[in-house]
């Protein structure tokens, strides 16, 4: 999957590589949704590729696997031994994790190459684990690599940031972002330009085909103040929980637009704090009366 946007980062990665200035560990950080993991992916199958050196050769190229090596033939399948991915969802990454690790890049690559390891939202290390990954990426080896990516760099310990190469990853130019999605067949959505940072996140839920819900979900906001029947809404919320965040998103930046029309700031405010504790309830609070705490949202913002 080319992802146009992350092409000048993915150049300026070749760029190191082949004046020998790469770093082994490589921390990708970015919004959800923009590409991380893909482009972690890629770089991680190109390191494994035999040909890697004459694929990046050219000025201009970028760090791709060429396809069809053994060891490419290895990633294609999934099955390649020298290289390693951990991903948790919702709990903790735990010092076992991260001493596995420290255990399959000691031992030397199947396929008498290099070694890639993969750590995804890296920032769910326990502070033990983020501890035992220290001693791996004090000690580089010429042949092991080492690739994390996180959405919250601000919760990484310092000793972490300060042994990796980091990368910001994000949509400069928005217009490549609308282009692959309007490829995508997705366009003509009011909401969309929200999302020109995480298009991924777009595809996503295109393929759990939940777009006509968002759009649901936008007009709902934009007429939050004025309606009195939350049925519908408290239906979509209460079967995608997870879209209570893009709800509220939406109706974040409604009141951004009426505090540039000259809602006071004052009132802006409370309703900030409202739409947030709100937001924390929904998350928090298991079996939460949802149609009670909309129509009380309602009515705080309508009072504001
Ligand atoms: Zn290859």
């Amino acid at each position: 999957m080319a992802l146009p946007w992350l092409h000048d980062t993915q150049q300026r990665l070749a760029q190191s590589f082949r004046g020998q200035r790469f770093h082994h560990a490589q921390l990708f950080c970015g919004p959800i949704g923009v590409g991380k993991f893909e482009l972690s992916d890629q770089l991680a199958n190109a390191l494994l590729c035999q040909n890697i050196v004459q694929q990046s050769a050219a000025a201009n190229s970028i760090l791709a696997p060429c396809g069809h090596c053994k060891s490419c033939l290895l990633t294609l399948a999934g099955t390649h031994p020298d290289k390693r991915l951990t991903q948790v969802d919702g709990q903790s990454i735990g010092v076992d994790d991260i001493r596995g690790i420290s255990d399959f890049m000691n031992h030397s690559a199947a396929q008498n190459g290099n070694k890639v390891v993969v750590i995804k939202n890296c920032e769910k290390m326990t502070t033990a684990a983020a501890n035992a990954l220290l001693k791996t990426l004090e000690e580089p080896s010429n042949s092991r690599f080492l690739i994390l990516t996180t959405s919250q760099a601000a919760q990484l310990p310092a000793t972490i940031l300060s042994r990796c190469a980091k990368t910001d990853i994000k949509v400069i130019n928005t217009q490549l972002a609308q282009q692959w999605l309007e490829s995508l067949q997705i366009k003509g959505y009011s909401w969309l330009p929200l999302f020109y940072s995480q298009p991924l996140q777009v595809k996503h839920w295109q393929e759990q085909s939940q777009l006509q819900s968002i759009d649901m979900l936008y007009k709902f906001a934009t007429e939050f103040k004025q309606s009195h029947n939350f049925k519908v809404l408290v239906d979509i919320i209460n079967k995608q929980p997870e879209l209570v965040r893009i709800f509220t998103l939406f109706l974040s930046e409604q009141l951004k637009q009426q505090l540039m029309q000259g809602m006071s700031f004052d009132a802006y405010q409370i309703a900030q704090q409202a739409l947030s504790e709100f937001l924390q309830n929904n998350t928090k609070i298991l079996g939460l009366n949802l149609p009670l705490a909309v129509s009380r949202l309602a009515h705080i913002l309508r009072n504001s």
